[in-house]
């Protein structure tokens, strides 16, 4: 570590978590030339990870965006395992595990017992307090909230979260990474939904305040946002991809964390959820998707 010039050099890659957003990460990793350790809990969890890697590998080698041999190599520079101790020597360490604070604290507690001292931690947390996560390791220095989009491979955005501790040298690395991993980084301070879901969410449950006051249809709302605003996709249509559960949960941690009625979850969203209705993942919540 060379904290004089602000770099300290990442080549070894842990990640804690195999599922939708670690087995991404582990991707991206590889993919940029970088060693990977990647863990979770079973023999299923990992194996499945790691398909999902060589899967999505395999259509970028369909659309001749990478070559059999790059994937090959990529492939082979991630080491799938249960086995924790195998993160011992990582330079940087990314957990990326169930949302859940206990279980974060417990996983980073145990790591930092085996972790070399110099090595960095991040956290790809959506709604945890960076501070408070970094307070629970040997090294509230060095930790730092890496928010990573959804899918990983496709999103070009990094958004790294400053806990009150983190410095500077942990920052200008986590720069670097993002970079070498063909991300563009943006930096947030601590704060609930740090910069991106908290001015994306409440814009969602806007939306979703219009549509229960019988504003516009959801048809219109969403085709006013896209071809108004031109945003992707409507703010309905979007909501229905996250999940309205999920939906509800980052609401209520807004409304909770800053004690300000202005995030209050809209009661159209609190009625969806409690109907079963969460968006794709049930096939109904603004939009039919049975058919
Ligand atoms: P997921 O459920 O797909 O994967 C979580 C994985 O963690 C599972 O495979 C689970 O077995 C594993 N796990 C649980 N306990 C573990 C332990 N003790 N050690 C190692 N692995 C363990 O969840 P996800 O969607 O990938 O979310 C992971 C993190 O990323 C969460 O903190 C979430 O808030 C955050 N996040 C998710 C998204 C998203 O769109 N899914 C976007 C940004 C951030």
């Amino acid at each position: 570590m060379t904290e004089s010039t602000g770099t300290i050099a990442i080549e070894t890659i842990g990640v804690i978590g195999a599922g939708t957003m670690g087995n991404g990460i582990a991707q991206i990793c590889a993919a940029a030339g970088l060693t990977v350790v990647m863990t979770d809990i079973s023999e299923e969890a990992v194996a499945r990870g790691l398909k999902t890697v060589g899967g999505s590998l395999d259509r970028l080698v369909k659309k001749e965006k990478m070559t059999v041999e790059a994937r090959d190599e990529a492939l082979a520079r991630i080491t799938a395992t249960t086995d924790k101790a195998k993160l011992a020597n990582c330079d940087l360490v990314i957990e990326a595990a169930t949302e859940n604070e206990g279980l974060k604290v417990k996983i980073l507690k145990e790591l930092c017992e085996t972790l070399k001292p110099e090595a960095l931690l991040a956290t790809n947390t959506s709604s945890i307090s960076i501070t408070k996560l970094a307070a629970a390791t040997d090294r509230p220095d060095r930790f730092i909230g890496m928010h990573f989009f959804n899918p990983v491979p496709m999103m070009a955005l990094l958004e790294l979260i400053r806990g009150l501790q983190t410095s500077d040298a942990t920052l200008a690395a986590a720069e670097t990474f993002a970079k070498r991993v063909g991300k563009a980084p943006i930096t947030a301070k601590n704060s609930p939904g740090f910069a991106v879901n908290r001015i994306l969410c409440p814009m969602i449950n806007e939306a979703i305040f219009a549509l229960q006051e019988g504003l516009a249809t959801a048809e219109d709302i969403d085709t006013g946002m896209k071809l108004g605003c031109n945003h992707p996709i409507g703010p309905l249509a979007l909501a229905d991809l996250i999940g309205l559960d999920t939906m509800l949960f980052v609401m209520n941690v807004f409304y909770e964390g800053f004690n300000d009625p202005k995030y209050r979850p809209a009661p159209l969203l609190k009625e969806m959820v409690d109907a079963g209705h969460l968006g794709r993942k049930t096939g109904k919540g603004f939009y039919d998707y049975s058919k």
